[in-house]
């Protein structure tokens, strides 16, 4: 069902200085940042070779990610696995009585499909699938 790790997604509370980190201390490649309303987040992501690690900033305290500060502080927030086929990893995790978060596939950055695996049966780590065209 896993294909690979497609990303890391790290949740800061101010993405210039994580992202003058990544870029400037550490000297990762930048791919992009990227508003995403629906979760009230904006992203900058960069390249470690073939894996993406998604520095995430909450736009509002409200949202997941503002509240995951809130509580744990800044740091490690998920772990995203790329899968062939999205909808029928969640069918599979469902049969398998795995609490999840999305019980379809959603848009997320860069149109990929995405959905959330609940942290719960997971051992305390947020979990992301996603489905996306090869290369992307
Ligand atoms: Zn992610």
């Amino acid at each position: 069902m896993i294909k690979k790790i497609d990303h890391i997604g790290i949740a800061v509370k101010d993405l210039k200085e994580a992202m003058n980190i990544y870029r400037n201390i550490l000297g990762l490649k930048f791919k992009n940042t990227e508003v995403i309303e629906e979760q009230k987040i904006i992203h900058a992501t960069f390249l470690a070779g073939r894996v993406k690690i998604e520095l995430v900033q909450p736009t509002h305290p409200d949202s997941t990610v503002g509240k995951f500060i809130e509580k744990r502080g800044e740091g490690m927030h998920h772990i995203a696995y790329r899968v062939e086929n999205i909808d029928e990893s969640l069918r599979e995790l469902n049969a398998k009585g795995v609490k999840l978060i999305d019980e379809k596939a959603r848009i997320g950055a860069d149109g990929a499909k995405i959905a959330f695996i609940h942290p719960k049966d997971m051992k305390g780590v947020l979990i992301e699938l996603v489905e996306r065209a090869e290369g992307k």
